[in-house]
């Protein structure tokens, strides 16, 4: 088996379509050396290797090490330069690379190679100050990697010499001191590691490959790959690429690019760079790099000269080369490269990860201009990333209380509580805080309170160091490099700009001008047109399933409306009952001992459910509106506390003991399985009765005011078997004819069943000859169908899915073998019945894009889903369909 593929010179062994076993970074390498771009020679170790090394016990094939030696003789003759040679060494990096970018997760390893001997090789062909800087920056790398070691033992040990020397900068130190530190380094390795530091550049090599794939499974990357959903079985490959030096003085340099805004998603060449440096130093945010195109120094006011002043060859090739990559990949890629004296190398490039702005910029212009087509555009914005696109930004006109500025990293606007440490971020947002991650910098470690905070700042780097990248890959706000900004954590302070605020304090974040702002600002709606409208246009094209909306509030049905709802799938009626004006009159409905009583208090609620019908039907005009007829268990109507108690009491006219009474009566031991649905209609039909009325009543009058036709879908809750379905449809039915006469004009109206307990789904073929659609209430079918209470589950769940006992929280989304199968057979046994028969989903579900996706595969006619969640349904039923 081929366990190792050769790139460079103009060749390589793979290619890009490889990044199954090769990973994103080798294939790409491979790709842009085969595409004739000056990429440093190496090779890929593939994710074979790392799956057979944890198969096997953490061993490597046993051919491996042939395999390594023959490519890296390759790479010898490529460059010139011998591995380990004391007159002309090769060095090398060793770096991680997994199918899908794992920014920061997994460490690189620079100018491996170096020891006693070929550091003087080094230092006699590219000076002394730059061989023996490069060794200890290996040391210190290759340490904090490989061996485990901590980076301020090293830290110590250079600050304490320059102290002595009376240094301010690194700069200072000569080639001398260099050779002093690294001595004390390697002291201060052996007396942790009780042996000395690795001076075989072989050793190097294998430790520095054992310990990328080690890295596959530290936490952090365990962590990540939870957040990203990718499997531990896919493993990361390792390359092992020939060393050029951005540090080898002032015709040097390394940067990353952008070929298109990674924010705003704006057609514009995007990168920061660092004269005389290393790859890392640039998104480490140790120092903060400048701006690589003129125009963009310009905009932000940059001092640092740009690379196009600075190096102007350099950057033109640099920007043929973008070009070059953009059309080949047909995408916007992320670019890593360095120069080493005025020669410009390529060392990665990848599909840039952006904002959700960015994405949806980027994909339609690249739509028009004719790079991909109209459903490639589609498919290139993810359903959930559009949910960062619905939420509100700061308000142009809103007085903002400025506290510092700093880099506008990820846009998007949050206000939270500050805290300034990652774990504390996760504990309180866990507690359903909002919280904001103040940080000097972030590393790694962060991600768990990063995803935690509605938004991150940090004090140094840039707009490509970690935070900015993560940030910008989670969709949280991020402000970044805010020079001004002192942070204490002992003392739990911030200070900028003269003024100090505490731990706990409110701040907004303004992502997109790079705003800290004092309190909590005013916020609004986003834009819907431009952008969004051309793509959802296209999106809609292309879907087969019809997406409608969960609401019953007139504000909520009018927000879905705008979000593209074609129609209501789930109006709850009993939300209604709870506004104040009407919650006493549902009491005294229920305290009502008897029908007669009960029915003078539906007399009272009818004329404002048939306005709130009204209503409902005058905004959606003659989209279809399902309206489930009353579904919980009565008690939840009645006060709970002491004082409700006695407040409802006297305005009844009841004592307190008869009220109590009363509840203790309704009082269930099970109520998710009890007195609620269809078998209230049952036991209260005047109940249901006085609902029917109220919507064909409102239906006629809108019809009559505005020449719509609503068609109301009466839907009746929690069926498990026909006859409680044929003895409410009468009484519809006769409601209907009652209405239709009193008002001398006919609707048309269906009335339907929610699928929602195992035994309606099997009994589908059977129901469906009174049902005329059928809505899959997947919420209490996951209930009923796994026995799990929704409101208990949070106790066990997350063990569950820990444990892969149900990958996914099967309340977000469908458990498709189990729930879905109950929906599958439904629908078939409905469709046997009643060809035709309209069939759809009302749960959380109907917004959850893998759910989506299931229900398209189904044929079903529409998912319904909460407002906010439509265009993501939208959306992610244009993707199923392609
Ligand atoms: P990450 O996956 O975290 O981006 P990389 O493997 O890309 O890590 O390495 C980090 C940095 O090290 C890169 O930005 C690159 O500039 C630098 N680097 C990696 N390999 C080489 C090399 N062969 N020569 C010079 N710099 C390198
Ligand atoms: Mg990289
Ligand atoms: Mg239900």
């Amino acid at each position: 088996e081929q366990w190792v593929y050769s790139f460079g010179g103009g060749t390589a062994d793979g290619n890009t379509t490889m990044k199954n076993l090769l990973g994103g970074k080798g294939a790409n390498l491979a790709e842009m050396a085969r595409l004739g771009l000056p990429v440093p020679p190496g090779f890929t170790i593939t994710t074979a290797v790392c799956t057979a090394y944890y198969e096997n016990g953490e061993t490597y094939p046993s051919d491996l090490t042939e395999q390594v030696n023959d490519a890296l003789a390759a790479v010898e003759k490529e460059t010139g330069k011998v591995f380990g040679d004391a007159d002309n060494p090769l060095l090398v990096s060793v770096r991680s690379g997994a199918r899908a970018s794992m920014p920061g997760m997994m460490d690189t390893v620079l100018n491996l190679g170096l020891s006693e001997v070929t550091v003087k090789g080094l230092a006699a062909k590219a000076g002394e100050r730059f061989a023996y800087d490069s060794y200890r920056r290996f040391i210190q790398m290759y340490c904090n990697v490989v061996l485990g070691l901590k980076h301020d033992t090293f830290e110590h040990i250079l600050d304490d010499y320059k102290e002595r020397q009376d240094y301010q900068l690194d700069t200072e130190m000569t080639a001398e001191d260099w050779k002093e530190i690294i001595v004390q380094y390697k002291a201060a390795v052996e007396k942790q590691l009780g042996r000395p530091f690795p001076d075989d550049p072989r050793e190097q090599l294998w430790g520095a490959i054992g310990a990328v794939f080690g890295s596959w499974m530290n936490d952090r990357a365990i962590l990540y790959r939870k957040l990203n959903d990718i499997p531990a079985e896919w493993g990361t490959a390792v390359n092992v690429q020939s060393m050029v030096f951005g540090n080898m003085g002032d015709t040097s340099a390394t940067g990353v690019a952008f070929t298109r805004d990674p924010s705003t998603g704006e057609k514009v060449f995007y990168g920061e760079f660092l004269i005389n440096a290393q790859g890392e130093d640039v998104v480490a945010g140790i120092r903060t790099p400048a701006p690589i195109s003129h125009s963009r120094a310009e905009a932000i006011g940059s001092d640092e000269a740009p690379l196009e002043d600075a190096m102007p060859k350099v950057y033109e090739e640099l920007v043929a080369v973008a070009n070059k990559l953009e059309s080949h990949y047909r995408d916007m890629q992320d670019i890593e490269f360095t120069v080493e004296d005025n020669k410009l190398y390529m060392l990665q490039t990848r599909n840039g990860k952006r904002t959700a702005a960015a994405a949806l910029k980027i994909a339609v212009d690249m739509a028009e201009e004719g790079l991909i087509s109209e459903e490639e555009a589609v498919l290139r914005l993810m359903p959930g990333q559009l949910d960062q696109l619905l939420h509100p930004t700061i308000a142009p006109d809103a007085t903002r209380d400025l506290i510092v500025k700093g880099l506008p990293a990820s846009p998007g606007a949050a206000v939270g509580k500050v805290v300034f440490d990652s774990d504390e971020a996760a504990s309180l947002a866990e507690k359903g805080e909002d919280v904001i991650l103040m940080r000097v910098e972030t590393s790694p470690e962060d991600i768990h309170g990063m995803h935690a905070a509605r938004a991150i700042v940090t004090a140094r780097g840039g707009m490509t160091s970690h935070a900015a990248v993560v940030a910008r890959g989670m969709g949280r706000p991020c402000v970044c490099g805010a020079g001004g900004l002192m942070i204490d954590p002992a003392a739990g302070t911030f200070r900028a700009g003269g003024r100090e605020f505490k731990k706990g304090d409110v701040v907004t974040i303004d992502g997109a001008e790079g705003e800290v702002l004092a309190g909590a600002v005013e916020m609004v709606k986003p834009d819907l047109s431009g952008d969004f409208g051309k793509l959802m246009a296209w999106a809609d094209k292309v879907r087969k399933l019809k997406v409608r909306t969960n609401a019953e509030t007139p504000h909520d049905v009018d927000t879905a409306k705008n979000f593209g709802a074609e129609g209501i799938g789930l109006c709850r009626t009993e939300h209604m009952f709870f506004e104040s004006d009407r919650i006493p009159v549902v009491r005294s409905m229920i305290l009502a001992g008897d029908k007669k009583g009960r029915e003078a208090a539906l007399a009272k609620l009818l004329p404002m459910q048939r306005g709130d019908f009204a209503e409902i039907f005058r905004i959606m005009e003659d989209r279809p509106c399902t309206i489930r007829l009353l579904d919980p268990p009565l008690h939840e109507f009645l006060p709970h506390s002491e004082e409700e108690m006695a407040e409802v009491a006297q305005s009844a006219g009841v004592s307190v003991e008869a009220l109590k009474r009363q509840a203790d009566e309704l009082h269930e031991s099970n109520p998710m399985l009890g007195h609620r649905g269809c078998r209230l209609g049952i036991t209260y039909p005047e109940i249901y009765e006085m609902q029917a009325r109220a919507i064909f009543e409102a239906a006629v009058q809108v019809a009559k005011e505005t020449g719509y036709s609503p068609i109301p879908e009466v839907m009746i809750p929690l069926v498990a078997t026909r006859k409680e379905l044929d003895i409410l449809k009468e009484k519809v039915d006769a409601t209907a004819k009652a209405v239709f006469q009193e008002t001398g004009t006919t609707l048309e109206y269906m009335v339907g069943t929610m699928i929602e307990l195992p035994r309606a789904a099997l009994q589908a073929g059977v129901i469906a000859e009174t049902a005329a659609f059928f809505s899959f209430g997947t919420n209490d079918l996951t209930q009923t169908t796994l026995g799990i209470s929704r409101d208990d589950a949070a106790r066990f769940l997350k063990a569950y899915e820990e444990q892969g006992i149900y990958e996914k929280d099967p309340f977000v989304t469908l458990d498709q073998v189990g729930v879905g199968e109950l929906v599958k057979i439904a629908a078939e046994r409905g469709r046997k019945t009643k060809p035709g028969i309209k069939l759809g989903i009302c749960g959380e579900h109907g917004g959850d894009p893998a759910s989506v996706a299931f229900c398209h595969r189904l044929g079903l006619d529409y998912v319904s889903c909460s407002p906010y969640r439509v265009p993501i349904a939208r959306l992610a039923a244009a993707h199923a369909a392609l």
